[in-house]
């Protein structure tokens, strides 16, 4: 399944970490092609979740050093707009191979840096390398228009160019799959590119940097810088840079949005969710069972498509037993382990964040099922682990139902019919992903005519659309008007340009001062 076709990465110490003697290392900045060390004084801990051990620092990157990534995107922009689509895309097909041939490497980093189990690392790869495959059929997805004789003697025609340099802002949660959405399709359009990846995070993001490299990405194509909120208003700021791609949280995205638009950028911004699924009484139950507790606990629910919230036609009471009894035979282990279903949260104050959101449930009457907030790991008892969490009774004014949890917590609410059940869902603010689990055609028709969400399941939990389609979140979920990925994704890294042409013999005419109209 994965056949090494070239030599993997092989480097002892990678050129994006300090090798200086210092512990941990420092990571480095990705500027013109050249992997250099931060003057940043001031340093951000990356912590290992399982262990809290600090595995590298990341620099707040200085005004100076962002200035001189940025024009090092800006320099390298007309030489890489002017090289033929068919050479962008050859890097692409270069740089595919080496992400497969790299795979075991990029998620044992994203293990030790993220937390989540080996498997789920790969398959955050594995997403992410689907769209640099994608990115390959450029020449085709970057096409334009072109109508002949509009007027006599007269065609137009469309081409879609690049902007120039963009920005991607990365969360924490995908570590790999996300710097992928965005880097790949912007520069294979023909952009040059500074990404900022999670300061929790970085490394899946350098080492695919570095494979970008190996593949033949010219200098100054793709840059990185490290920090947190100065460098993000730097990159919402900055003249040269033309577009901005966000992920993350809703109060970082609306923020970016409001700030990077008001300069005239182009924005896209993906944020936060809260998942619905709903489940009618005619669903197979095992099927059910099995995909609301694959989607609600995998990734530890750090997934900006889990199912959250299970709706249940007719009330969960015939589901809780075999909930409970599915989700209490997760293995909770550090990520590394062969046996991990689901590994640690992010941090210290992520699963502080939780347990507080889960005893808000409990206070304001919902009926904790399943508590995972006091598990201790052996061997690892430093962890931020927070095993499979059940919550019934959950009503739409409860603090747990209204903030995104995004931890390991699955609320139960209850509906008397699936109007009602639609209507649940269609209240919340969030519109990121819904599904529905039923043996009825007619049921599953009409949730999905009638649901607002972007991203919709019918007997499927997490229905994320593979790169020929978009990432089609909706309401408070996203801002901006073009998805990522796909159609949309191009269009976003692209300006249409709209050319009219004459080339006619004609005997001379007499001038008119008329609006042009078609002959
Ligand atoms: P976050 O918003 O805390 O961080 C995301 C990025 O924004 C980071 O690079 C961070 O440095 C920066 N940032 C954070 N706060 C900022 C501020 N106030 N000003 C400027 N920059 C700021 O998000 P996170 O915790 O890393 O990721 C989890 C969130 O991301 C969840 O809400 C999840 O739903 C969302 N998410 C959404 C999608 C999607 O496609 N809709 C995908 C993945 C994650």
């Amino acid at each position: 399944r994965r056949p090494p076709m070239v030599a993997p990465l092989s480097t002892a110490v990678a050129s994006w970490l300090s090798d200086s003697a210092s512990s941990p290392p420092k990571v480095r900045l990705l500027i013109g092609g050249e992997f250099v060390e931060s003057r940043a004084n001031e340093q951000v801990d990356v912590t290992n979740p399982a262990t809290q051990e600090v595995v590298s620092r990341i620099p707040l990157t200085t005004a100076d050093e962002f200035k001189a990534a940025v024009d090092a995107a800006r320099t390298a922009f007309p030489g890489w707009r002017n090289t033929p689509v068919t050479t962008r895309q050859r890097i692409m097909f270069k740089y595919q191979e080496l992400i497969r041939a790299n795979m075991d490497k990029l998620a044992e980093n994203i293990t030790t840096e993220q937390g989540k189990t080996l498997k789920d690392a790969w398959g955050d790869v594995f997403r992410g390398l689907e769209v640099v495959e994608h990115a390959c059929g450029m020449g085709t997805l970057q096409m334009g228009e072109y109508v002949s004789n509009v007027s006599n003697g007269i065609d137009t025609f469309s081409i879609r160019e690049p902007l120039g340099v963009c920005a991607g802002i990365c969360p924490f949660n995908f570590p790999a799959m996300i710097p992928l959405w965005m880097f790949p399709i912007a520069v294979t359009c023909g952009n040059t590119f500074v990404l900022k990846p999670s300061e929790k995070d970085p490394g899946a993001a350098m080492m695919l940097a570095e494979l970008a490299m190996e593949a033949g990405l010219p200098k100054g194509v793709l840059n990185i810088v490290h920090g947190t909120h100065d460098v993000v208003n730097n990159i919402c700021d900055d003249e040269d840079i033309k577009a901005v791609s966000f992920v993350g949280s809703n109060t970082a995205g609306m923020h970016i949005y409001s700030r990077a638009s008001a300069k005239g950028k182009r924005v896209q911004s993906n944020m936060g969710a809260k998942n619905h699924a709903i489940i009618l009484p005619d669903a197979d139950q095992d099927a059910t069972l099995n995909a609301l507790i694959a989607a609600g606990f995998g990734a530890a629910g750090q997934r900006c498509m889990a199912l959250s919230t299970a709706v249940f036609v007719g009330g969960s009471e015939p589901w809780e037993d075999e909930l409970v009894k599915r989700a209490s035979s997760l293995v909770v282990n550090s990520g590394m382990a062969s046996d991990a279903d689901l590994g640690p949260v992010i941090s210290k104050q992520a699963k502080e964040r939780i347990c507080k959101l889960v005893q808000s449930g409990d206070d304001s009457g919902a009926r904790v099922l399943l508590d995972g907030r006091d598990i201790v790991v052996p061997n690892f008892e430093n962890g931020n682990f927070v095993g499979p969490t059940i919550l019934a009774d959950v009503k739409s004014d409860m603090e747990c139902y209204k903030e995104e949890i995004f931890g390991p917590v699955l609320l139960l609410m209850k509906a008397e019919s699936l109007d009602d059940a639609i209507q649940i869902v269609n209240r919340n603010k969030y519109g990121n992903g819904a599904s529905i689990f039923t043996t009825s055609g007619v049921s599953a028709r009409k949730f999905q005519m009638d649901i607002e969400a972007g991203q919709v399941g019918i007997n499927v939990p997490i229905p994320v659309p593979l790169p020929f389609f978009s990432f089609t979140g909706s309401k408070a979920s996203f801002a901006g008007d073009l998805n990522f990925y796909g159609k949309a994704g191009v269009q976003f890294f692209t300006q249409i340009k709209t050319i009219t042409q004459q080339w006619k013999e004609s005997p001379a005419q007499r001038v008119s001062l008329s609006m042009p109209t078609s002959q």
